[in-house]
């Protein structure tokens, strides 16, 4: 097993050596059908050829530069990401926590411009997650992430999804910067906002002069069909952070910023040493050029389609199952009993899920999964639930 790590995960047994698209290897040379992605992160699923090809040409060249120097890819990364959120201006980042934090910065900075030092709190919903830097947590919901950790941010408030009449109330006391919301919340089972929700805060959010910041670290780059899961809802924010599958599985995020407020920073206001190289930004570019003229986008409507359309079946088939949720390859299904069971049933047969919120098989294939390869997710899926 593991030693000389520290106690923050309790991974499974197996060793994987490597993959191709949706399907894994271990050491041992069993073969999985990963439905999961690295939680949502390859969207390209393992060894893709041209991500390969594209990633051994950049190691040839240079891996990092710095910020303080230009490369040939980040202003081609940030042109693109511009044009498919609809957004306008992009700081690059090694993670979701710190696309995160980075709005946390802009929400403080721009009530820092404005002289208003009466807004001091930051908003977040029940059931949010955010990530586990004191920021982030700071805004994640969840107990037990927050507890041992404190003291935390101070002046963060949560309103329960849906609940309209709380968030005016809240929102119409000006006192804070932004409110932060996952349009789909990933950790907290693949529960969906309803719409209408979404579309109150904005309207709220731009009422009192509060910052609206979408989390679509795990919902966003077309993994639910649209760029933006919030675009199903035709709501744009201020602010929306990216990150999991944006570079094919190297570690990036941004932050997304609105033209109204791309003028935040200045040069020393925010940084970092690693973020927006060329290696991770070439990886980036071969995802996102695949988005938009590769096909890909559609490709995760139609297999999401298929999974939703196989999923209902087996509903159909098993009361067990009381809830399906999510959207294209983000899809979740909830089940009365046994959810712990079900997840480790699928592995033994070879279909790596995981399980959220407790109650929740949450379901994030790459978006080169085949449909065949759906099919054959549906049918362990099947085979799992006649054995509960
Ligand atoms: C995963 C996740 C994060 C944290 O991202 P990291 O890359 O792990 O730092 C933040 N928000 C949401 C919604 C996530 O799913």
């Amino acid at each position: 097993m593991t030693t000389h790590l520290l106690n923050t995960y309790a991974p499974a047994p197996d060793v994987f050596v490597g993959g191709s698209g949706a399907e894994l290897r271990t050491q041992d040379g069993r073969i999985y059908l990963d439905f999961l992605a690295g939680i949502a992160v390859s969207a390209l699923g393992h060894n893709h050829p041209r991500l390969v090809r594209e990633l051994t040409d950049q190691l040839g060249q240079a891996i990092h530069l710095s910020n303080l120097y230009r490369h040939p890819y980040a202003q081609d990364v940030a042109t693109r990401i511009a044009r498919l959120s609809g957004l306008e201006a992009v700081f690059f980042t090694n993670s979701g926590t710190e696309a995160n934090e980075c709005a946390i910065k802009i929400a403080r900075k721009v009530a820092y411009k404005k002289g208003d030092t009466k807004r001091t709190g930051l908003l977040a919903l029940e059931g949010s997650f955010h990530g586990r830097s004191m920021g982030s947590v700071s805004l994640t919901h969840t107990e037990k992430y927050r507890k041992p950790f404190a003291p935390l941010l101070p002046g963060v408030e949560f309103v329960a999804p849906g609940d309209t009449a709380r968030l005016e109330t809240l929102l119409s006391t000006r006192t804070f910067q932004a409110l932060f919301l996952e349009p789909i919340q990933g950790e907290q089972g693949v529960k969906e906002l309803p719409h209408d929700f979404l579309r109150a805060a904005r309207e709220l959010c731009t009422k009192t002069g509060t910052l609206l910041v979408h989390d679509e670290v795990q919902a966003g780059c077309g993994r639910t069909g649209t760029f933006l899961s919030a675009d199903a809802a035709g709501v744009k924010p201020d602010v929306a952070t990216l990150a999991k599958p944006i570079a094919a599985g190297l570690p990036m995020g941004c932050t997304v910023v609105s033209k109204e407020f791309a003028d935040v920073f200045e040069p020393g206001d925010h940084g970092s040493t690693f973020a927006g190289g060329p290696f991770v930004c070439r990886g980036a570019l071969v995802f996102l050029d695949l988005m938009e003229h590769g096909g890909l986008q559609e490709a995760v409507l139609a297999r999401g389609a298929e999974l939703r359309a196989g999923l209902a079946d087996l509903k159909g088939e098993f009361p067990v199952i009381t809830e399906l949720r999510g959207r294209g390859l983000m899809q979740g299904v909830r089940l009365s009993r046994g959810a712990e069971d079900l997840q480790k049933k699928l592995y033994a047969k070879g279909l790596i899920t995981n399980r959220t919120a407790g109650d929740v098989i949450r379901i994030l294939p790459p978006y080169v999964v085949t449909s065949e390869q759906i099919a054959r997710g549906v049918s362990i899926l099947r085979e799992a639930l006649a054995e509960l």
